[in-house]
């Protein structure tokens, strides 16, 4: 944003062409870091983790295999058409037709894990999983697949029935450990990476066990609470009473936006209530960041005994983070997770609308595209207008045509539709109609 921009206490001003504007800070006081979370974190560490997927040796066809993988990916594209062929024999043929078809869908779904495709690469290892059913590369490569896409659960389904047939294969418990991991049940990763080191020295194994090990240490002191949706931790010097009020009313905010979302997440959500100190020495994020949602829902609650109604919709914000996280897949943008999360907690954009709208009048803003991506290097200033202009398009969008549209919106999204060709198949608007739009609704609902 080319505007000068200074912060005097709890406020932050704009200086644009048509005068001063004012935001307050407190706007500002959490954040998600767009897929997984920040450095150091499980959940990060479980989305960065540097595992490799299992690779198939050709199902042991030799120069055969060869040949199919040429005949199914080149010149920069899938030939469905060749594919297609060697499941028209595989349905006729044997055991080694099938072998062909499972192969050629293998050797498409790698394509499209190296083009960031994870649905159709998804797809296409399930269907060559079809055709060669038991075979446990595949059966691991369908976990893989689950795994990149946070779906720790489902993922260890597939792992399980790969360790029956497969049982000293060492990448079973490489990518159990990081399933585990990604569910934050310490223990267990590290069990099964040892389990996994044991077979083969493997220095990603070796990478991950070290990790899983740091984080294992710092949280032995926590205390532990559960409730139907979540798990709860919680550091010594925290009150048992607090624990169980998060809990309650963690729940009560899940069953209003599992119906505003039409959605549940399939797995357990994890919250950990920080001291204040922790929480800065833990997360390393941005001094201007109070709670986070990076897989795991983190507060801090320094001082407090009991809930307040600011601790109360610090948990919405970012229980709804969590949400969207798990119904997209992690591929909601930021403006929007950032922006549905205020919504959801209750904020509106009455004190910030005359200052948005100036600054949109001046083109001084960014724009929603620059607002896809992680906001976590923002200066805390760009960081207050980015959360007020999220706010304001979600708030319009919601005003305008409803609740639903947001919903289809995600839907799109985690089929795999980039953001703004989601928003366009919903809105029939692209980003700067929606832009538009959104500075119309604040001036006509706010600015006098
Ligand atoms: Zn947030």
């Amino acid at each position: 944003m080319a505007l000068s921009v200074t912060e005097e206490g709890d406020k932050i001003h704009y200086e644009t062409s048509s005068g001063t504007l004012t935001l307050p800070k407190s706007i500002v006081d959490h954040v998600i870091k767009g897929v997984g979370g920040m450095p150091g974190s499980p959940a990060q560490a479980a989305a960065d983790l540097t595992i490799t997927p299992p690779v198939l040796e050709s199902l042991g066809m030799a120069s055969a295999g060869n040949e199919i993988e040429q005949g199914s990916v080149h010149d920069g594209a899938i030939d469905r058409g060749f594919i297609a062929k060697l499941e028209a024999d595989a349905r006729s043929g044997g055991k080694a037709a099938g072998d062909s078809a499972a192969l050629a869908h293998h050797v498409a779904a790698q394509y499209e894990i190296g083009h960031g495709d994870m649905e159709h690469a998804l797809n296409d290892e399930r269907t060559a999983l079809n055709y060669a059913p038991g075979q446990p590369v595949l059966l691991m490569n369908v976990a893989y697949l689950h795994l990149k896409r946070s779906e720790f659960k489902q993922s260890l389904e597939y792992l399980e029935r790969a360790r029956r047939v497969a049982p000293e294969n060492p990448d079973v418990p490489k990518l159990a450990g990081w399933a585990y991991y990604g569910l934050n049940k310490m223990d267990q990763a590290v069990l099964e990476w040892k389990r996994s080191f044991a077979l083969r020295a493997d220095p990603e194994v070796q990478a991950a066990l070290d990790k899983a090990l740091k984080d294992k240490q710092e949280e032995e002191s926590y205390k532990e609470n559960e409730s139907p949706h979540f798990n709860l931790k919680y550091s010594g010097g925290a009150e048992p009473a607090l624990a169980k009020e998060v809990l309650r009313t963690l729940e009560a905010h899940y069953s209003a936006i599992e119906s505003e979302l039409n959605f549940s997440t399939p797995d357990s959500i994890g919250v950990i209530l920080y001291t204040q100190q922790a929480f800065s020495d833990i997360t390393n994020a941005p001094n201007w960041v109070g709670a986070l949602n990076d897989g795991r829902i983190r507060v801090p609650v320094q001082g407090l005994s009991s809930m307040t109604p600011e601790l109360a919709r610090v948990l919405k914000h970012e229980l709804t983070h969590s949400f969207v996280q798990q119904k997209t897949h992690g591929q909601a943008p930021t403006w929007l997770q950032e922006g549905l999360a205020q919504w959801m907690e209750g904020k509106r954009s009455g004190d910030s609308a005359s200052a948005l709208v100036q600054i949109y009048d001046a083109k001084q803003g960014a724009s929603l595209s620059q607002l896809e991506g992680s906001w976590m290097k923002f200066p805390s200033n760009t960081a207050v207008y980015a959360y007020a202009w999220a706010l304001a398009n979600v708030e319009a969008i919601v005003q305008t045509t409803g609740m639903g549209d947001i919903v289809r919106i995600l839907e799109e999204i985690g089929a795999g539709h980039p953001a703004e060709t989601a928003t366009r198949n919903v809105l029939h608007s692209d980003y700067n109609d929606l832009m538009q739009s959104t500075a119309d609704y604040l001036r006509k609902n706010y600015v006098r």
